[in-house]
């Protein structure tokens, strides 16, 4: 395991980062500046403001032509769910927010298109940018991408997006519609300065493949082109101009990741079955449709939990109407079918954007998830209508968010009875039998099991939060990151007593916290009782890589071990001695799991 283990020369420059496509990329770098043009303003006579405005229209065809053309070739390498991303690039142009006000700017200030165009788009991407939400954050370079093409176009400018071919690009930011053009050039990779893991250009990295870091935090001013650089979207780095033999272990690991790779093709097609014969379902964490190809890729059975907020928020308008949000429920459904889809509703509040514009002190404590829908019917029942609807084409199930009490389920139920007869009133088809269930979060839930599990159709463990909450410690908070320990015996006490309470009361029973990703806690977890993991879909052919090494037997002997535990680190070095002895292969992608 010298590669993995070893550790990397003092005086090497490693920009660090969070790794959002896993992969291993060796080549020379390529500085990509995207070019922004900075508009002066122009005053315009009166008389020529329409000609101003025919320029303008002028433009934004040419943009759209350049969406379409992106939009055409994104479908072909990916699919239509991903061309989506462009499709809503292309609603922004002629959006009601942004298209008259832009010609409401010119008519009113006589002035150039181009400086309409950067300061109306600009206010938006500022208030986008100053957005409590990671979401909006990161759509606002999207923002920023439709401003520029409509500049360019403006100056009669052609739209650069070339690279050096076969290289790995370092930019400030790139966007979705970039790495589409650059894949066509045989990129090896990309690191960018900014943006998260949820932004497009993440999503579509991942959906090609192509192995990706962001948020380094200035490997644009470490790194010149031509430097050899080695990508490791595994870990999140970048290596610049690395020793020789820094440079032939890694080859070594390129290897290994690619063999891996190959296998995992294999294994897609394989059932999840520990060795003695027992099931475990996997399925995926999702949150956008454009991550819905990922789910035969990875071979997902599954949508474990598709989290509602970042689609419902979209574009950060107001919540979708109940018609906009059934239509994107209804994709969702038909590509997922015949496997069930797991619908959450609005986890608002905690550390999510919360549109009211409500702020609390103690948030993760306060106004959150279901205590929010029930005070908001207006959220709630327009939500659970489109869910209803889009039951009619295949398997859905409601899931509870942030619940803490019976009595909360219990008027949950009711609006959704209310919510059905006003359905069939209507004649509007549903499935009748849609299974509600809820996140085992908060620790009453899991300490009241048995009760809830009378209440309800299946649990599923959500163990980010019920780590925070049991062990008192914020799980976005650094300076107590040392105390949050997933696997910390308190923690599988209670996953011990909800899977117990499920299989008493004949109800499934998932668990879909990130902990499913953290490959030493797998045969704990089945051996506590778990038999379904849902995870972020490129986690899975690993973790069934485990699944498939491990009996249930060791599983259960391990999870007692792990009940008495008292010292993290002892227990994590045995569990990698353990992954080493029985499923050696998944050991190379430790080293960048969280735990
Ligand atoms: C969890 O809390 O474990 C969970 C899956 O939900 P979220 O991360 O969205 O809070
Ligand atoms: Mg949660």
């Amino acid at each position: 395991m010298s590669v993995v283990t070893r550790s990397l020369p003092d005086d090497l420059t490693v920009c660090k980062g969070i790794g959002v496509s896993p992969g291993i990329a060796i080549g020379p770098a390529y500085l990509y500046a995207r070019v922004s043009f900075e508009v002066e303003e122009r005053s315009i006579d009166p008389e020529d403001v329409q000609h101003e405005k025919d320029r303008f229209e002028q433009a934004i065809r040419k943009a759209e032509r350049d969406l379409h053309k992106i939009i055409a070739v994104t479908r072909e390498k990916l699919g239509e769910d991903s061309a989506s991303i462009f499709e809503a690039q292309l609603l922004i142009l002629r959006d009601e927010a942004v298209y008259p006000a832009i010609l409401a700017y010119m008519e009113k200030h006589g002035c150039n298109a181009g400086y309409a165009v950067q300061t109306v788009m600009g206010k938006h991407r500022q208030m986008m940018e100053a957005s409590d939400s990671e979401y909006l954050r990161e759509r606002s370079n999207d923002l920023l991408d439709i401003q520029d093409r409509i500049i360019r176009h403006l100056r009669r400018g052609r739209i650069l997006s070339a690279v050096e071919e076969s290289s790995i690009i370092v930019a400030e930011n790139l966007t979705a519609a970039d790495i589409i053009l650059f894949s066509r050039r045989g990129i090896l990779g990309c690191a960018m300065d900014f943006g998260g893991p949820t932004s497009h250009v993440s999503i579509m990295a991942r959906a090609l493949g192509v192995p990706a870091i962001v948020s380094t935090h200035g490997a644009t001013s470490q790194v010149s082109t031509g430097d050899m650089v080695i990508l490791d979207g595994i870990r999140g780095e970048l290596i610049v101009n690395p020793d020789e033999e820094t440079l032939a272990a890694y080859r070594v690991k390129q290897e290994r990741y690619a063999r891996l790779m190959q296998e995992d093709k294999q294994l897609v097609g394989l059932v999840s079955e520990t060795l003695d014969g027992h099931p475990v379902s996997l399925q995926a964490n999702l949150e956008l449709r454009e991550e819905l190809p990922l789910l035969k890729e990875y071979g997902a059975e599954g949508i474990g939990l598709f989290r509602t907020e970042m689609l419902l928020l979209m574009e950060g308008r107001a919540i979708m109407t109940e018609e906009e949000q059934a239509e994107q429920y209804l994709k969702v459904v038909e590509a997922t079918r015949p496997y069930t889809t797991t619908f959450r509703i609005l986890d608002l509040g905690g550390d999510k954007l919360l549109p009211m514009g409500h702020r609390e002190h103690n948030p993760f404590l306060g106004w959150r998830g279901i205590r929010i829908l029930l005070d908001k019917p207006e959220l709630l029942i327009p939500q659970l209508r489109a869910i209803l609807r889009a039951s009619a084409v295949g398997p859905v199930r409601i899931l509870l968010p942030m619940v803490t009490t019976l009595g909360e389920v219990r008027k949950l139920k009711a609006e959704l009875e209310t919510t059905k007869q006003a359905l069939r009133d209507e004649g509007i088809g549903f499935d009748e039998n849609v299974p509600l269930g809820v996140m085992v979060e908060v620790p009453s839930v899991a300490l009241q099991a048995d009760q809830f599990a009378r209440e309800v159709d299946f649990f599923s463990i959500g163990t980010n939060d019920l780590t925070q909450y049991v062990l008192a410690v914020d799980r976005g908070n650094d300076l107590v990151a040392e105390i949050y320990n997933e696997l910390h015996p308190a923690v599988l006490e209670l996953i011990r007593m909800t899977t117990q309470a499920a299989r008493d009361a004949g109800i499934p029973v998932s668990l879909c916290g990130e902990l499913a990703t953290n490959l030493r806690a797998v045969p704990v977890l089945l051996g506590l009782g778990v038999t379904s993991l849902s995870a972020s879909p490129i986690y899975l052919p690993a973790i069934k890589r485990v699944v498939r090494a491990m009996k249930l037997t060791e599983g259960e002997a391990l999870a007692r071990r792990a009940l008495r535990s008292s010292d993290p680190q002892e227990f994590r070095a045995y569990m990698d001695r353990w992954l080493e002895e029985h499923a050696c292969g998944v050991t190379f992608f430790l080293e960048g799991s969280q735990a």
